[in-house]
């Protein structure tokens, strides 16, 4: 069997196409820009790549686009400011604080002082209760983004069986939420899991989210599975020339693909959806927070 290829860079776009038709509805028929702030502490590199590529697509979606760049040494006190200024300014829906922050800085502490409702990275621990609890909640992006591939290959989810490969409370614990949410007999897998293999053989849907590059190969799929790969690693490729990268997931794509009935690949899986999903929940949370109906298809 080939695997059919879930290609998310295309899902992305027409995740980014609903989201800006529903910004435009927004200002045409309430007067009303959905606002997103991004807040940068330092200058990690990686960060600064995600937070101008999220500012871009924010723009491009119709919405406004509000950046803080703090310095590596701002203190605690100064960046809760900063969040608390977002927290009062009407024309901002979402606020997301780029993590990893640094050290001295309290990532809880700063992550649960954000407004709920305006925490488009879904990451306050109010957030996290209502998903666990199977309420409406702010949730967090890359889950989702795999969830709409997996409901848009599929349609239905009830009943399948699904193993995570990752009990990270960014990716791994929120997507078992979400499959649990949708009626999957859920597996969570982690370092310690016994027989790793024989757990993932038995899955209808894997999701790895694990961080290290090609860990799962073929021979652990059952054949027809679905293969979502939230990894990104980046590894050397001296036969592309002197000092060059390349991206590969945490699946071996290609003995994975000769077994699967579908997979993402990676580069252009999951990794383009987690910003659409981002620009989804703020257009979800400037909908929720002036009382109108949200988008369709947008949210879990
Ligand atoms: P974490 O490091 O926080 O979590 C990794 C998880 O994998 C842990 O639960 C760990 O188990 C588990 N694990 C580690 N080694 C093994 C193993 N040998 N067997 C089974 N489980 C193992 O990572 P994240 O969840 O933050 O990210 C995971 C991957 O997803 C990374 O490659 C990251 O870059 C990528 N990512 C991609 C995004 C995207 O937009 N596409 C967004 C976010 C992340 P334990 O808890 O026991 O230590």
């Amino acid at each position: 069997m080939t695997a059919t290829t879930i290609d998310g860079k295309a899902f992305a776009a027409q995740v980014r196409g609903k989201v800006a038709e529903h910004v435009t509805r927004l200002k045409a028929d309430h007067g009303i820009t959905p606002g997103l702030a991004v807040v940068l502490v330092g200058e990690d590199p990686a960060s600064q790549v995600y937070v101008r590529s999220k500012g871009k697509m924010t723009v491009e979606a119709g919405m406004k686009s509000v950046e803080h760049r703090l310095d590596a040494d701002t203190s605690e006190a100064d960046l809760l400011a900063v969040v608390d200024q977002l927290n009062n300014d009407p024309e901002i829906h979402g606020i997301l604080v780029q993590l990893p922050l640094p050290g001295h800085l309290n990532e809880d502490l700063v992550i649960n002082s954000i407004n709920p409702e305006k925490d488009v990275d879904g990451f306050h621990i109010s957030n996290v209760g209502l998903l666990g609890t199977g309420q409406k909640s702010m949730v967090p992006c890359t889950p989702l983004g795999c969830l709409m591939m997996l409901r848009a290959h599929h349609g239905s989810l009830s009943g399948m069986d699904a193993v995570v490969i990752g009990r990270s409370n960014i990716v791994g614990k929120p997507m078992a939420q979400l499959l649990l949410g949708d009626s999957c007999t859920v597996t969570i897998a982690h370092s310690r899991t016994k027989d790793l293999a024989d757990v993932v053989q038995r899955a209808d849907i894997v999701v790895a989210a694990v961080g290290r590059p090609e860990m799962v190969p073929g021979d652990w799929i059952k054949p027809g599975a679905t293969v979502i790969d939230v990894g990104i690693n980046r590894l050397d490729a001296p036969e592309r020339g002197e000092g060059k990268t390349r991206l590969v997931g945490d699946v071996h794509y290609e003995s994975c693909a000769e077994v699967a009935g579908a997979i993402t690949p990676v580069p252009g899986g999951v990794g383009p959806m987690t910003i659409a999903c981002l620009l989804a929940n703020t257009v979800t949370a400037c909908c929720r927070a002036n009382g109108l109906a949200e988008p369709e298809g947008l949210t879990a």
